[in-house]
This record gives structure tokens, C-alpha cells and sequence, in this order.
């Protein structure tokens, strides 16, 4: 297939590399400049785009991934499509997916968990949304980039699934990081701690697979003086669309919203910035109650 690339930043960079490996010709776009072993680099998005089967993108956010698709898919050629694996807002995901099928071109919205190491790895869970058809035609690709992908529904569905997930995510992770700093105020072993809880009713990803207390459980960034992995003014971001979308689907997520405050808060006002977002542990070792 001939593939556009758009957005060859952490995670697009590689997810490229990994369709180019597996023999697709790739060609691809971004502002800054980057290196991408068997992609070749042309100077804007739209030459990206011209002449593709396929347009991935794979870029910061909605208000980004709007402008761009502004460039593309009028440059694209019908019966292609478009397949936009950023984290963005759902109503940007939608409007982009109407204005892509209004031009007579495929739309998927199917942003990705696995982080960079999933990226790299090619193994990371591709959550989608659109018609059959769009599927059918990225369902390849996603399983170059991927282990897993899962047709959610409709244009949106894909991002709906992200941001419940990641607000899953954020909620788990302070549960886990206040649960922690709780049992050291109880003078309880950490070690001790996590040998009961990861297999105890409070396990979770977070206990599990991605300790947030160093020297404990498998390697994570905790062991890495939380330098991200995945940072905390990303969690952040998912966070805000969570609850951007809660608010205009008038559900009630209160945790969500708690969960989103404190990582403002941690990155906005303390010392989140640049962080790991299990670095939530050593903030909450430092405060008492008042
Ligand atoms: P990144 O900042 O490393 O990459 C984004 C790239 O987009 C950059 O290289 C940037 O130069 C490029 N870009 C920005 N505006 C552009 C434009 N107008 N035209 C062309 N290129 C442009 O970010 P990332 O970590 O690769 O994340 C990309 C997306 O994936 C985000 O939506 C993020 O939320 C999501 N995501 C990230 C992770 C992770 O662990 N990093 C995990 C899952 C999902």
C-alpha cells in the first residue's frame, strides 16, 4: 500500500518505521525535523497525503489534527482513507470523519494504548471508530503497529473508548499512589504492601504492571526517578477530554473530575511538569491532611 504519514513525532515515528519495515511505501510529514528509517520525507502534508491509499496521522491534539486535515483531504484521492490515531477530543474526531467522508474518502478515528514501547514494539491496541468499510481497509495496518484492534463503532467511538480508559487510568493511578503513601504513614513494608494488594482485591495496571513505588514490582519509571514513560501533563490532557466529554454527554464522573483537578493541580502548581504520572506517590508522601 502507499501510505501518508503525517505527524512522525514519540510515537508516529516509529509506528511508520514499523510500515515501512513490513514493506509498505511510506511517505511522510512533519514540522519539526526527523529522521525515519525507510520513510521518505516530503515538505508538506498535503504531498504526503497525494497519491496515498491510506493518510495516517498522529499528531498533539484536535485543534492540530483539524488544521491538518484542512491540508489533506482535499489533496487525497476518493475511495482512500483517512486514519487519525491522535488522542483528541471526540466532537474534533467527528467533525473531521464528516468532512473526510463528505470528500468521499474512508475515516477512522483510532487512537492507540501502548505507549512508546508499544509503538516500537508494533504492539500496540488500536481502538476504532467508523464504517465497516474504513476498518476493513486500516485493519492491515493496525495489524503491522499492533496486537490488537478493536472496532468500537461508529466515527468517534474510537476516541470515546480512549479517554474512558485513560480516565480509568488516571483515577486508578492516585488510588494507588494515596494507598501507598497511606501504608508508609502505617509503617507498613512496601514490598509487603504490594505483595498483598497485586494480588489481593485492589490490584490493578497500575499496582500491577507499572508500580509507581520505586524498587518494587517490575521495572517502571518509579525506578527511573519517574522521568516519563507517560507523562503527567499528558494524563492531564486525557483527563480534560474525559471530562470535556462527560460534560457535553451530561454524565456524572466525579472522580474523573477529582482525578482531573489533581493532575492540574500536581502539573500547573507543583513539581508535575516533565514528570511520570506515577510521580503522583512522592507528592502525596509529602502532604498530611491539612
Ligand atoms: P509528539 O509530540 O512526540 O509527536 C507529535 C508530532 O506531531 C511532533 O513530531 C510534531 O512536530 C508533529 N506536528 C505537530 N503539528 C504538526 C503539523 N501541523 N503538521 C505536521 N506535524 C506536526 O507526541 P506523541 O507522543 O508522538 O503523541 C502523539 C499523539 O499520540 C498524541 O495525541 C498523544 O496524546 C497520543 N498518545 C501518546 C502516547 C505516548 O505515550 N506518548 C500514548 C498513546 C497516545
Amino acid at each position: 500500500m502507499k501510505i501518508g504519514f503525517i505527524g512522525l513525532g514519540n510515537m508516529g515515528g516509529p509506528m511508520a518505521a514499523n510500515l515501512a519495515k513490513a514493506g509498505h511505501e511510506v511517505t511522510g510529514f512533519d514540522m519539526a525535523d526527523v529522521a525515519i528509517e525507510g520513510v521518505t520525507l516530503v515538505d508538506s502534508a498535503a504531498a504526503a497525503a497525494t497519491g496515498a491509499d491510506v493518510v495516517i496521522t498522529m499528531l498533539p491534539n484536535g485543534q492540530i489534527l483539524r488544521t491538518v486535515a484542512d491540508e489533506i483531504l482535499p489533496a487525497m484521492t476518493k475511495g482512500a482513507a483517512h486514519v487519525d490515531c491522535s488522542t483528541v477530543d471526540v466532537d474534533s474526531a467527528k467533525a473531521v470523519a464528516e468532512q473526510a467522508e463528505a470528500a468521499g474518502l474512508l475515516a477512522v478515528d483510532a487512537p492507540v494504548s501502548g505507549g512508546v514501547g508499544g509503538a516500537a514494539g508494533g504492539t500496540l491496541t488500536f481502538m476504532a471508530g467508523g464504517s465497516n468499510a474504513g476498518f476493513a481497509k486500516a485493519a492491515p495496518l493496525f495489524e503491522i503497529m499492533g496486537q490488537k484492534a478493536v472496532h468500537c463503532g461508529a466515527s468517534g467511538a474510537g476516541q470515546s473508548a480512549k479517554i474512558c480508559n485513560n480516565m480509568i487510568l488516571g483515577v486508578t493511578m492516585i488510588a494507588t499512589c494515596e494507598a501507598f503513601a497511606l501504608a508508609d504513614k502505617l509503617g507498613l513494608d512496601r514490598q509487603k504492601m504490594f505483595d498483598v494488594v497485586s494480588t489481593s482485591s485492589g490490584y490493578s495496571w497500575t499496582m500491577n504492571a507499572y508500580c509507581p513505588a520505586p524498587g518494587v514490582g517490575p521495572k517502571s519509571p518509579a525506578d527511573n526517578a519517574y522521568q516519563p514513560g507517560f507523562a503527567a501533563d499528558l494524563m492531564l490532557k486525557d483527563l480534560r477530554l474525559s471530562q470535556q466529554a462527560a460534560e457535553s454527554a451530561d454524565a456524572d464522573t466525579p472522580m474523573g473530575q477529582i482525578a482531573t483537578d489533581l493532575y492540574a493541580q500536581f502539573v500547573e502548581s507543583e513539581d508535575g511538569q516533565g514528570m511520570d504520572f506515577s510521580a503522583m506517590l512522592p507528592r502525596f508522601e509529602k502532604r498530611g491532611r491539612g
